[in-house]
């Protein structure tokens, strides 16, 4: 097992913050990893699991990243994830097991969800419903064979063959801008191929983000928060990697860094000297895509008619009109989360939280009327991924014609000495908590087969 280090360990789970004091060691650690998101600390549950020592260093003052639960009061503190709330692919997502050993409540998604299609004001008919369900059908699957087989074009390119469908605008929103968080226009046909998700999805009541905090947190050993690393020197001549963060120093034999391609790209990090040119353009082919989500509390639920878990979307009647979907009544609460990506969030995380919420309660008059805006309680909760500075994006999706980005960011430096793991850096379940973690463990494993 590995030994302690100086300092103290501080994870928030559920809004509680627990406190645990290490025992005093002046040794430094073998495996330095940035950031406590899924990926780091699953990245350090494994250095320690292969007998080394590790040390996570976190910007923020919290861990799980991107996953992230509280309880806010505009929604009557009923947990709510900023950031992750499905477990994808459950067959294959390792926190899917772990949840399931440790006794937490998971709920089948596609059991308990209801679906409400609109066109224009009015729910779809039943021959609507079958018209929407085979042109998707039909179209994904003809978009998966083109990817096998065709050269990386864009998604938006795949789906032209279907521009007159009247469903393709809806498919393209649905697959691009809410489920990759990018437009079909800037999506690599290959890299959304290989990241569909086509498994069971289960969803976490009490939170994916306090769930991660949890059953990760304590795997990790050592977590210290709010210290962001500033610069890494990779190939000192003693073969040490130099991290300089704002809380000092530190000397390791090889450090694993989980941070988003985006807080990467922005230089958030400067690496000495620069990292390989081949690195670099890795992670600007994995520019970071933004889905945003708005929360409302729902007055008098009973009233709207909506069954609990309902998901809520209208046909979209061209390419360029965005998309919001709505999570009515998640778990049978009295709230509604909408969501709504690629360019149009980015465009509203720039125009602020006054312009996006009108945006999505214009959506939500569009479908319902204009009395049904009184059902959404004023003071909603937003999401920030766009600006916040340690992610600046919700998770990344490769350029077309970039779809080995993913392997080429995870490949080694340095003899294994400086590797980068993370959700862009897997390829099957990328953009994933599953992923993340998936890639983080590997990334370790490699790092302290070599160090
Ligand atoms: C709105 C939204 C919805 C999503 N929905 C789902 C979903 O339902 N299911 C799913 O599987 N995935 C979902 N995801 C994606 C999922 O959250 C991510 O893929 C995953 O959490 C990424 O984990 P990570 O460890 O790779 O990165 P991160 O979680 O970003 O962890 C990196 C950590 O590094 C820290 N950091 C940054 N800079 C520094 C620095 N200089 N020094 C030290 N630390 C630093 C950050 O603060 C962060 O804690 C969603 C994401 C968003 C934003």
């Amino acid at each position: 097992m590995p030994g302690p280090h100086n300092g103290w360990v501080a994870w928030q789970a559920g809004g509680k913050l627990a406190k645990a004091f290490a025992v005093m060691n002046t040794s430094a650690p073998e495996i330095v990893i940035v950031g406590a998101g899924v990926a780091g600390l699953a990245a350090a549950a494994a250095v320690r699991a292969q007998g080394r020592s590790a040390l996570v260093l976190e910007a923020k003052g919290r861990v799980g990243g991107r996953a992230w639960t509280t309880r806010p009061a505009e929604l009557g503190r009923v947990p709510f994830d900023h950031g992750a709330s499905w477990l994808h692919e459950a067959e294959q997502n390792p926190l899917a097991d772990l949840a399931k050993a440790a006794g937490r409540r998971l709920l089948d998604t596609e059991r308990m969800r209801s679906r409400r299609l609109f066109v224009g004001g009015r729910l779809a008919t039943p021959a609507e419903e079958d018209a929407y369900r085979q042109a998707y059908d039909a179209i994904v699957a003809s978009v998966h064979a083109r990817a096998a087989q065709g050269p990386d074009i864009s998604l938006a390119e795949a789906l032209r063959p279907y521009a007159d469908n009247p469903w393709a605008p809806t498919i393209a929103a649905w697959e691009g801008a809410i489920i990759a968080a990018a437009d079909a226009e800037v999506l690599s046909l290959k890299d959304w191929a290989v990241n569909s998700l086509e498994g069971q999805n289960l969803a976490v009541p009490d939170g994916l983000g306090a769930l991660v905090a949890d059953l990760l947190a304590p795997q990790a050993g050592e977590i210290r928060l709010n210290c962001p690393v500033r610069l890494i020197r990779w190939q000192e001549p003693n073969g040490a990697v130099v991290l300089e963060t704002a809380r000092g120093t530190l000397h390791a034999r090889a450090a694993i860094v989980t941070v988003s391609t985006g807080v990467l790209a922005a230089g958030g990090i400067a690496f000495r000297p620069e990292l390989p040119a081949p690195t670099q353009e890795a992670i600007h082919a994995l520019p970071m895509g933004l889905l945003s989500k708005i929360a409302f509390r729902l007055r008098e639920p009973e009233q709207s008619g909506l069954p609990a878990s309902c998901a809520i979307f209208r046909q979209r009647h061209s390419f360029a009109e965005p998309a919001v979907i709505f999570h009515a009544r998640p778990f049978g609460r009295d709230s509604v989360v909408s969501f709504f990506g690629g360019r149009t969030a980015w465009d509203l995380a720039k125009a602020g939280p006054q312009a996006a919420e009108d945006f999505v309660r214009a959506e939500w008059r569009a479908i319902f009327g204009a009395g049904a805006d009184g059902w959404l309680a004023p003071g909603a909760v937003h999401t920030e991924w766009g600006t916040d500075p340690e992610v600046l994006g919700a998770y990344c999706y490769a350029r077309p014609g970039q779809a080995e980005a993913r392997a080429r960011l995870a490949e080694p430096l340095a003899e294994g000495r400086l590797i980068f793991a993370g959700e862009a850096c897997h390829t099957g379940l990328g953009g994933t908590v599953g992923g993340a973690y998936l890639s983080g463990w590997e990334a370790a494993q490699l790092v302290a087969s070599r160090v």
